[in-house]
């Protein structure tokens, strides 16, 4: 069985001391791509390096998360731009809009997201969204910069079947985690209604990890969890969502190198 992790920061700091080991467990596994977002511009170097360090494995993606939008945004968006055109990215990721922690600078995530997502049509990359207490926020940014060709992934998703279609129709895949795993989390429903043709697996690594480590680091080796989780769902094999969910992330991620 042929797996992908479309989400996970490998490159951070809590894989420092045995980060070889947690990428030979997930080809181990199965997980044979993996998918890293970028947070800051502090980051940028970790991403680059790993990905080059594991080809083939480590895709990089280039932007700047919500969590990480401040009143220097402008300078800070500058410098991931500046990235974006020098080096070879498979999405604009991750952006979005986090009003869960702090609502302080809710303007400048607004703008530093639409300005992603105009860079993400630019461009003709995915947009890998992150969302936390913001859907009707994300989903105004959306109408209003929406061009068809535009797709990517809800990343975490974390929303309802009502947001779950909305996200289908605009042409973006659900990203499922860890959640899925605990215990009556809502996304159960969700997973059981929305088709498997648009569902993408993710761990988000070192967060939110799966039954049985929730609560530990979590890895990309993990994915197989995951997807034992959707298969009881959806009450089909594990192959089969292996299969389809591996598709859906190729598909999005490298249709420009096809
Ligand atoms: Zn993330």
């Amino acid at each position: 069985m042929e797996w992908t992790d479309t989400h996970t920061h490998l490159y951070l700091p809590e894989f420092e001391a045995d980060r070889e080991a947690v990428i030979r467990r997930a080809l181990d596994a199965g997980v044979r791509d993996l998918f890293l977002p970028n947070i800051d511009a502090g980051s940028i170097p970790s991403v680059i390096s790993m990905a080059n360090e594991y080809p083939k494995i480590c895709h990089p993606m280039m932007g700047l998360h919500p969590g990480s939008v401040d009143n220097r945004f402008e300078t800070t968006l500058q410098e991931i731009r500046n990235s974006l055109v020098e080096g070879s990215f498979c999405a604009i990721g991750e952006i979005g809009i986090d009003l869960y922690h702090d609502k302080t600078y809710r303007e400048e995530q607004v703008e530093t997201f639409t300005r992603q997502l105009q860079w993400a049509m630019e461009l003709s990359l995915p947009a890998v969204i992150h969302i936390r207490n913001a859907f009707p926020e994300v989903f105004e940014v959306l109408e209003r910069v929406w061009k068809p060709g535009l797709t990517g992934t809800f990343h975490c998703f974390s929303g309802n079947v009502h947001h779950a279609r909305k996200a289908i129709d605009m042409g973006f895949f659900l990203g499922i985690g860890g959640v899925i795993t605990f215990r009556n989390s809502g996304l159960q429903q969700v997973v059981k209604q929305v088709p498997l043709d648009h569902l993408v697996l993710e761990t988000d690594a070192p967060y939110l990890a799966p039954v049985p480590y929730r609560g530990k680091r979590n890895e990309s080796s993990y994915i197989p969890f995951i997807g034992k989780a959707v298969a009881e769902i959806k009450n089909k094999n594990q192959e089969e969502v292996a299969e389809v969910t591996t598709r859906n992330a190729k598909m999005l991620f490298f249709k420009n190198q096809e």
